[in-house]
C-alpha cells in the first residue's frame, strides 16, 4: 500500500499536500491507541491508516488496550451515557474504568511524538503523559452527553493538547484546542475495492440470499443506536406494496458486550419471514460486506445516534443511494435528495424506500452523486492530510495559521 496507488482516485492536490507535509514530518513517531483490533469503524480505519503513514516515512504504531469483560461493560455504559442514553455510572464502575486504564498505562509503551488516543475507553492513559503531543480523537456523537459522565471525563480530556471531533455539533466547551476531522474510507481496501459480478453473486450464494428481488441492506453492529428493529418495521411497511428482501448484517466487536442481546431481539422480530436475512458476520468479513453493499438496491443506516457512520460512506462509494437517520455524521454524507434521504421515523424510512424502489433512475443518479461526494471528502487521503496538518500545526504552537 503506497500513496502513489491513490493517484487517479483521490484528488491530486491532496496527494501533493500529503507528500509535502510528510517530508517535513519524516521520522516523527505517531502512536494510535484504541480499544479493539477488529470490529467497528475505528479499527477499520487504523488498520489502513497506520501502514500508509509508515509508507510516508513516518514512524507509526497502533496499540490496543487490554480490558476485562467488566471493563467493556463499563465503557459501553460510558459510551451510551456520552451519546445521551446512559444509565447511572456507579462508583464501582468508575473504579473499574480507572484501574484497567492504570494497568494499561503500566504495560504499554506510550512514548511518541504524537499520541492519538481514540474514544473514551483508553482516554485515561493521558495520566502517563510526560512528553509529546497528546490528542484525544473522539469518534462518537457527544452532542448531548449525560452531564455527570461528561464532567468526569472532561477533567481528563483537558490534560490533552488537543481534541478532534467528527462533526462540528459534537464540539464541547473545553479548555484545549478542538479540531473537526471527518473519518474516511480506503477505496483500495478489501472492503471497498471493485468486485466483479461473479464475486458479488458468489457471496450472496454463500449466504443463501437469492438475488431475485431488490435487496435492502443495513450493515451494522447489533446495537440499539443503529435501530435494527426500526429497520424491520420499515421493511414490513414497504413489503405491503413491494416485493423485496431485507438483509441485516453485523458482527460483534470485542469491546461491545450488548451485541448478543440486540441480535436476539432482532431474530425474534424477524420471525420466520424467508425474505429477512439476519447475518452474524465473523471478523474480517470485508469482502463479504463489500459484496453485500454492491448487491443491494438501497442501503439503510437508520441510526438514532451515530458518530460518523462509515458504512454510509462505504455504500455511497459503491454508487448506492443511502437512507439514513438524521443524526451525527450521516447528514454530512447523505445530502437530502442528492445522495439519498434523511429520515426520522420508521414510516419516513418506508416512504423513502418505496420512492426509490419505483424510481431506479433516481436511485442510480443519487448513487453516482454519492460516489463523487465521498471521493471529494471522505477518502483516507483526505484524512491523512488532516492528521499531518494537525501534527505540523501542533509543532508550530503559537502560530496563528492552522492548516486544517
Ligand atoms: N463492520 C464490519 N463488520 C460488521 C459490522 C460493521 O466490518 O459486522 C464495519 C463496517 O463496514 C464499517 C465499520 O465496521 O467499516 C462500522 O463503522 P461505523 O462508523 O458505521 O459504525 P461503528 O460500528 O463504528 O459505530
Amino acid at each position: 500500500m503506497n500513496l502513489k496507488d491513490y493517484a487517479g482516485i483521490s484528488e491530486q492536490s491532496d496527494i501533493r499536500a500529503i507528500e509535502a507535509m510528510a517530508a517535513k514530518l519524516a521520522g516523527r513517531t505517531i502512536l494510535h491507541v484504541n480499544s479493539t483490533a477488529v470490529g467497528g469503524g475505528v479499527a477499520e480505519l487504523l488498520s489502513r491508516m497506520v501502514p500508509l503513514m509508515n509508507g510516508l516515512g513516518l514512524n507509526a504504531r497502533w496499540e490496543v488496550i487490554r480490558g476485562t469483560k467488566a471493563f467493556f461493560e463499563v465503557t459501553k455504559g460510558l459510551h451510551n451515557a456520552l451519546q445521551g442514553k446512559g444509565k447511572q455510572i456507579t462508583k464501582r464502575m468508575w473504579d473499574i474504568y480507572e484501574s484497567v486504564n492504570g494497568r494499561n498505562m503500566d504495560r504499554m509503551n506510550l512514548d511518541a511524538d504524537y499520541v492519538i488516543i481514540h474514544d473514551p475507553q483508553p482516554a485515561l492513559l493521558v495520566g502517563k503523559k510526560k512528553s509529546g503531543n497528546w490528542i484525544w480523537r473522539c469518534h462518537i456523537d457527544i452532542s448531548a452527553p449525560d452531564r455527570v459522565v461528561w464532567h468526569f471525563l472532561k477533567g481528563h480530556i483537558e490534560k490533552y493538547d488537543a481534541a478532534i471531533f467528527s462533526v462540528s455539533s459534537f464540539a464541547q466547551s473545553v479548555s484545549i484546542p478542538q479540531y473537526m476531522m471527518h473519518p474516511s474510507i480506503d477505496p483500495l481496501s478489501d472492503k471497498n475495492v471493485e468486485l466483479s459480478e461473479t464475486e458479488i453473486a458468489e457471496v450472496f450464494n454463500r449466504f443463501n440470499i437469492p438475488m431475485d428481488k431488490p435487496i435492502l441492506l443495513q450493515v451494522s453492529r447489533f446495537d440499539p443506536f443503529k435501530d435494527p428493529l426500526g429497520v424491520i418495521d420499515a421493511y414490513r411497511l414497504v413489503k405491503k406494496y413491494h416485493n423485496c428482501r431485507l438483509v441485516l448484517a453485523g458482527g460483534a466487536a470485542s469491546d461491545d458486550p450488548e451485541g448478543a442481546r440486540v441480535l436476539k431481539d432482532v431474530l425474534e422480530k424477524a420471525g420466520n419471514d424467508p425474505d429477512i436475512h439476519v447475518l452474524l458476520l465473523p471478523p474480517f468479513s470485508d469482502k463479504e460486506i463489500n459484496a453485500l453493499q454492491r448487491g443491494a438496491a438501497i442501503v439503510l443506516q437508520k441510526s438514532v445516534r451515530e458518530g460518523f457512520g462509515l458504512v454510509v460512506a462505504e455504500s455511497l462509494w459503491k454508487g448506492k443511494p443511502v437512507i439514513g437517520g438524521n443524526v451525527g455524521g450521516i447528514p454530512l454524507q447523505v445530502i437530502e435528495g442528492v445522495t439519498g434521504f434523511l429520515v426520522n421515523s420508521n414510516e419516513g424510512t418506508a416512504y423513502r424506500i418505496r420512492q426509490l424502489l419505483v424510481n431506479p433512475e433516481m436511485a442510480r443518479k443519487m448513487g453516482a452523486a454519492g460516489r463523487e461526494h465521498v471521493r471529494m471528502n471522505f477518502l483516507i487521503t483526505k484524512d491523512i492530510k488532516s492528521y499531518l496538518a494537525l501534527c505540523l500545526a501542533m509543532e508550530k504552537k503559537g502560530e496563528s495559521v492552522i492548516y486544517l
